[in-house]
Order: structure tokens, then sequence, then C-alpha cells
């Protein structure tokens, strides 16, 4: 330790339900990125969507299956605890006022990224954390001209940059290409299709329990 306040990975999602790619993206991000602490944080009530398909506590409580093995990644409750929509902007609003020195990682896959725009106060992400875009399958960047000049004159060389300031910076990050999407695997369960080796098997164990997402 080098006595500087240690970075934090915050990883958003639905994880309607969480799967490999999620998981696996997690995982190597936070070696790459040599993160002591990288966060799932799933999302309360979603405000870019009509809905979810399982309720927040289902969806926390299969993410909390999934990080029960020794993973070094860690399930941050806070957005599923807040009343209303989850807006971003204000989770790491929270965040900073927690950790004021802490460079502040958001994880966003490529998809994500390209809707950014679309965002709460998108603009003001930049001031409260970096941003990594992690490429995804069958999703290329595509920005509009606003996002695009933000991405460019933001881009980082190296990791090194996202730990000599708190926020700001954007690094494209290349993780292993898992085409999964909980979209797919919702649609495998309504068939009732198999969906073993997507996602854990706590996870679908949890999912037969309960009989989530059989009825779409
Ligand atoms: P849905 O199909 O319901 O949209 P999803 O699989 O896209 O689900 P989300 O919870 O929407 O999962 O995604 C949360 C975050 O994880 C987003 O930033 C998304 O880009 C990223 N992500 C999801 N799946 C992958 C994957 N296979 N590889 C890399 N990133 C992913
Ligand atoms: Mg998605």
């Amino acid at each position: 330790m080098n006595g500087e306040p240690a970075a934090i990975g915050i990883f958003g999602g639905t994880f309607d339900p969480v799967h490999y790619g999620h998981l696996r993206a997690a995982v190597e991000a936070r070696e790459k990125l040599e993160l002591e602490d990288m966060r799932l944080l799933p999302a309360g009530t979603p405000p870019h969507r009509s809905g979810t398909f399982a309720s927040a506590p289902h969806r926390l409580a299969m993410l909390k299956l999934a990080l029960s093995v020794d993973c070094g990644l860690r399930v941050d409750n806070r957005e599923v605890r807040r009343e209303g929509s989850s807006f971003m902007v204000d989770t790491l609003a929270e965040f900073r006022q927690e950790y004021p020195h802490s460079p502040l990682l958001l994880m966003i896959g490529q998809d994500a990224a390209n809707a950014l725009d679309r965002w709460h106060d998108w603009r003001a992400l930049f001031g409260l954390a970096h941003l990594v875009i992690m490429r995804r399958p069958e999703s290329v960047s595509i920005y509009s001209d606003e996002l695009d000049a933000q991405i460019q004159s933001r881009l980082a060389g190296q990791v090194a940059d996202l730990k000599t300031a708190i926020a700001g910076r954007v690094l494209p990050l290349e993780v292993t290409q898992l085409a999964i999407s909980s979209t797919d695997i919702r649609r495998r369960i309504h068939q009732e299709k198999s969906p073993q080796f997507l996602l854990p098997d706590a996870v679908i164990s949890y999912i037969r329990q309960k009989g989530l997402y059989t009825g779409e």
C-alpha cells in the first residue's frame, strides 16, 4: 500500500439476471485496472426502461448468490435501498461524498456507452468519475457528436492515468467477448429452454425456485 486512497470500480446494471458476461468482464476489469474494490450495483428503479422483469430484491439476491464465491467482487445495494429512480449521477455523487479523494471508475459496456448522452445529467458524470468502456459483442461504438467529442478529449493513454486523477478520463477496455445477455437468458427460460452455463448454477436454481422469467 502506498497510502493513496484506493480506487473504486463501480459497475451498475439491472442484472435481470446477472450472467457470465457481466461477471467475466468485472473480474477482468478488476485485474487489468488493478482495483482492490470492484462493486456491482443493481439498479433499483431503472430510469431507462419501462420496468424490470424481476423485482429489485430478486435481482439483488441473484447477484449476492453469484458473488458468494471467492471472486474479488462485491455487491453494493445502495441503488436498491434508495427511493425513486436510480440515476447514476446521484449514485456517483454519493460515492464522491463518501470517498472524496478516491479515483472512481464507472464501468460500462459499449452498448451502454453509446447511449450515455441519454442518461440524466450525463455531462456531470465526467466530473464525478472516470469512465471505463468495456467492449461487448455486437456493439460497436456509435456516439453522438457531443459525446464523441467528450470521450475523445478525455481519452486516457494507460491505466495509470486513472489513478493520478480522481475523475474525468475515459479508458476503452478489452475484455473476453462473451455474447451473453439477460434478454437472451429470459427468452430461453420463457421458452422452457436451458440457460445452463450462461450464468451461475446458484442463480439458475434461484430463478427456478422463485419461478422467475416464465411468464413474459
Ligand atoms: P438486458 O438484455 O436486459 O439489457 P444485459 O445483458 O444488457 O441485460 P444489463 O444489466 O443491461 O445486462 O447490463 C449492465 C452493464 O453490463 C451494461 O453496462 C452492459 O453494457 C454490461 N454488459 C452486459 N452484458 C455484457 C457482456 N456480455 N459483456 C460485457 N459487458 C456487458
Ligand atoms: Mg442491457
